[in-house]
């Protein structure tokens, strides 16, 4: 039985529901404030009862449904979240929906790059390509939506907040602004980029920015949200897993449902890999796929408690002092989906690799120059990759993606450091500093010349 949703009238919370990722039995409803297990402590997730699934759809059919809905303007289809709102938040009315239309986002064959590494069939995954230039958007608007419909019932619910290191915080105050709903941002001081900060700042968010790291704002933002008037919207909130959740499925449908060999992302908190193994497992248990892709979180190694985790075989939680490190927003010493990723890693026959920071920017120099535009930590996960490649781990002939998981434009620092040669730790190998001439045709002529013959 549901333990408090007696009154409530959403139809589908039997079968939409909150437990315990440890087992402990009870049932708890999406649109409580709630956020780890009452009894013992762990996480919470989301969970979807197969068999009305299965009983609603066939494979085929949801196949079919989800591809009719793909970036269609139809309210809120044009989501590529809400595109699949019966696999996220079912019970969510029209009206509550708070979306951009995320998701949806461009799956792209890195031709070049790819026959430069020895693996032709790259994929990167572009989720940067989004609201507020991260996936993050992909979670926020399935908490703020639920929030708006808490909001709606009655709930003692005023305002959201989250600790962040940067698309956290953006992404929540846009849903958050776009609702009409006040949002408290926690930001370590100094530790992320201005295109991160202005964000929240332009979005009207109440931004504080504390003397202490992520892992410090994130213990200040829980005792904040003790009281249930403010709603925690950090992905302990497994709310934004669901919208997450929703990048595996899309991957796979923009491969026609074909299931690729390896998915690399870049990983900090671990919400992200646990969603992506989230939606693998539903669409394996609902048949649409029958078999997993290769998971493999990249962390950077200035901040690798995953890492060093997956080296002791998964035995213990290692949580390290995070170190500061060009991929900021996976700045991350205590991770709190630790369980969740483990699983996701095991399950799929998955690994965990590290990246320091001159073999990332490297990654990035290398990308960039075949058109793209990737942020640091879309380098960690591809310097992962070349590792990978080396150690005869990833094979010529697989097939494998690279979730790009924010938009570089939100890290020129670091790029224009990068050309300048004055990152630290990094030997720029590709510096490409802009040319000073002055305005005189020859000068300019010889110029190019100088570099076409080169
Ligand atoms: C949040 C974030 C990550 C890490 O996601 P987790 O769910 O914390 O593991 C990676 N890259 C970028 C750009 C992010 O904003």
């Amino acid at each position: 039985m549901l333990s408090s949703v007696a009154s409530k009238s959403d139809t589908d919370t039997q079968t939409t529901y909150f437990r315990c990722i440890s087992g402990c039995s009870a049932k708890h409803s999406i649109y409580d404030v709630i956020y780890t297990c009452p009894s013992c402590g762990s996480l919470l997730e989301v969970h979807h009862d197969r068999e009305p699934l299965k009983k609603q759809h066939s494979a085929d059919e949801w196949k079919k449904l989800f591809e009719s809905r793909a970036a269609t303007s139809t309210w809120p289809y044009g989501s590529g979240v809400w595109g699949m709102r019966e696999w996220v938040i079912p019970s969510l009315k029209d009206e509550n929906v708070v979306s951009m239309f995320e998701g949806n986002s461009n799956l792209f064959w890195a031709d070049r790059l790819g026959k430069q590494l020895g693996v032709p069939d790259l994929w990167i995954k572009l989720c940067g390509n989004s609201h507020t230039g991260s996936f993050k958007d992909l979670g926020m608007t399935a908490l703020v939506s639920v929030v708006k419909q808490m909001m709606a019932q009655g709930s003692p619910v005023k305002a959201v907040a989250c600790a962040s290191t940067g698309d956290t915080s953006a992404a929540l105050s846009a849903y958050a602004a776009y609702a009409g709903i006040p949002a408290v941002i926690f930001l370590p001081a100094g530790k992320v980029s201005t295109a991160q900060l202005i964000q929240p700042v332009s979005n009207g968010a109440h931004v504080l920015a504390l003397d202490t790291d992520f892992d410090g704002c994130m213990k200040i933002v829980k005792e904040v949200t003790q009281d249930n008037s403010i709603y925690l919207a950090n992905s302990m909130n497994s709310l934004r897993i669901e919208g997450q959740k929703t990048v595996g499925v899309e991957i796979i449908r923009q491969f026609n449902w074909e299931v690729p060999d390896w998915v690399i992302i870049p990983v900090g908190n671990l919400g992200n890999i646990s969603a992506l193994y989230k939606s693998f497992k539903l669409m394996m248990d609902l048949g649409l796929i029958n078999k997993m892709p290769r998971l493999v979180g990249a962390q950077a190694e200035k901040a690798n408690p995953f890492y060093q985790s997956f080296q002791g075989k998964f035995k213990d939680k290692v949580s390290v002092t995070a170190q500061q490190t060009l991929a900021n927003a996976i700045r991350i010493g205590d991770p709190v989906s630790y369980e969740k990723a483990v699983k996701a890693v095991v399950e799929t026959n998955g690994l965990v690799e590290q990246a320091t920071e001159n073999e990332l920017a490297a990654a990035v120099a290398k990308a960039d120059l075949t058109g793209m535009f990737t942020c640091p930590h879309t380098g960690v996960a591809l310097a992962v990759l070349e590792k990978l490649i080396k150690k005869g781990v990833i094979k010529s002939n697989d097939k494998t993606v690279v979730v790009s998981t924010a938009h570089g434009l939100k890290f020129t620092d670091f790029k224009v450091g990068y050309h300048e040669s004055s990152l630290e730790e990094v030997q720029s190998e590709h510096p490409n500093p802009a040319v000073h001439l002055p305005a005189n045709a020859d000068a300019v002529k010889a110029e190019i010349a100088n570099r076409l013959n080169h």
